[in-house]
């Protein structure tokens, strides 16, 4: 290794070089040599992950088996943290997490990739199957999809250098979506059963196809899935608070004003929704903190939903709060608030270290 580069923080340029890399590889190899693409295109997935905890700081790459050792790092000598790991630091580390619907993609291209590695042989000789690769072009249109809007919006500033080959691999992903030309034909029978029965569809904002179904709404709030590439998009349809133009916040609570350039986030968004002519009950416990994305008070009730302006997690099981500081969150009931805390305190262990 260079001498100039023996810097953690150099590594990073590397590290999304190589994420970079391995995307237009899997992409090259998609029609000749689909069980290599797949495992490419994963590397790629966990490469960006993990570049986001890199920028940060070089220790949250290794994995928590290990104590982070420099010189081992720098040699490469570690073993570095799996996605599911990776996604619990970008939560409770830079609370930069990411949302259910972005965690259970991954996991699944990742899932594919495994059975791929050890049990898949049908592509090695003969032409794979018009069916084979339509499935495979699925997973990874959905993935890249969910990935740059991420590395463009959530993790903007730290991506920004590297827009160009970004906006360059979609480009060349855009042509993925011609394999979903058999998925599509599959789907339209059921299709048409959905229209039939008095239902929209839409055209989904990943694959264009007209198969984008709205499976739930309340008031501004809705929640939907593709027919074709399996996108599936939480969403608040509202407007822009700067200029009034019509904004969609998809999946979390941050997007950018298409008509002013404005970057919006939660506070925004709880600004402009209409929460309707509910009065405040004195005794409600909300707004409560999540423990899914350890919003601050970020949970509360959207008329007949009970949901985090954060990460967009729909809450249905009740309320509890902290035996520390009697703030209230949702999700699991966490054991042994009183010494922990909750995403709003840190318990009396906190306190104790604070002194
Ligand atoms: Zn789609
Ligand atoms: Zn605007
Ligand atoms: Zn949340
Ligand atoms: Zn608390």
């Amino acid at each position: 290794m260079a001498e100039v580069d023996a810097k953690p923080e150099a590594q990073l340029g590397r590290v999304v070089a190589n994420a970079i890399d391995f995307l237009s590889q899997a992409l090259k190899e998609f029609e000749g040599a689909p069980k290599y693409s797949v495992i490419h295109f994963y590397s790629a997935l966990e490469l960006f992950v993990k570049a986001r905890l890199l920028a940060e700081h070089w220790t949250l790459v290794v994995s928590k088996r290990q104590e982070p050792d420099r010189d081992k790092f720098l040699k490469g000598d570690f073993i570095s943290v799996t996605l599911d790991e990776a996604n619990d630091r970008l939560t409770r580390v830079l609370q930069s997490g990411l949302s259910p619907i972005e965690l259970q993609q991954f996991r699944a291209v990742g899932q594919h990739r495994n059975r791929m590695v050890h049990f898949f042989h049908e592509a090695a000789g003969g032409k794979p199957s018009k069916e084979l690769l339509g499935a495979i072009a699925k997973e990874q249109v959905t993935a890249w999809y969910l990935l740059h809007k991420i590395l463009k919006d959530r993790w903007g500033k730290e991506f920004k250098k590297w827009t160009k080959d970004l906006d360059a691999l979609n480009v060349q992903m855009k042509k993925h979506r011609a394999y979903l030309e058999v998925i599509y034909t599959h789907a339209k029978p059921d299709l048409k059963k959905i229209v039939d029965a008095g239902e929209k569809l839409f055209k989904c904002a990943s694959c264009d196809f007209p198969a984008y179904l709205v499976t739930y709404r309340d008031h501004e709030y809705s929640e939907g899935d593709c027919k074709v590439c399996d996108l599936r998009e939480t969403a608040f349809d509202t407007k822009c608070p700067k200029c009034g133009s019509a904004v969609r916040y998809v999946d979390d609570g941050w997007t950018t004003c298409e008509g002013c350039g404005k970057d919006l986030g939660p506070q925004e968004l709880d600004a402009t929704l209409d929460w309707g002519s509910v009065s405040v009950d004195k005794d409600s416990l909300m707004p409560a903190h999540c423990t899914f994305c350890d919003g601050h008070q970020s949970v509360n009730d959207y008329h007949d939903t009970t949901i985090c302006l954060n990460c967009f997690r729909r809450y249905e099981e009740g309320v509890h709060q902290c035996d520390w500081c009697g703030s209230s969150y949702m999700g699991k009931p966490i054991e042994d608030s009183y010494w922990f805390g909750c995403p709003g305190c840190s318990g009396k262990a906190g306190d104790l270290g604070d002194e």
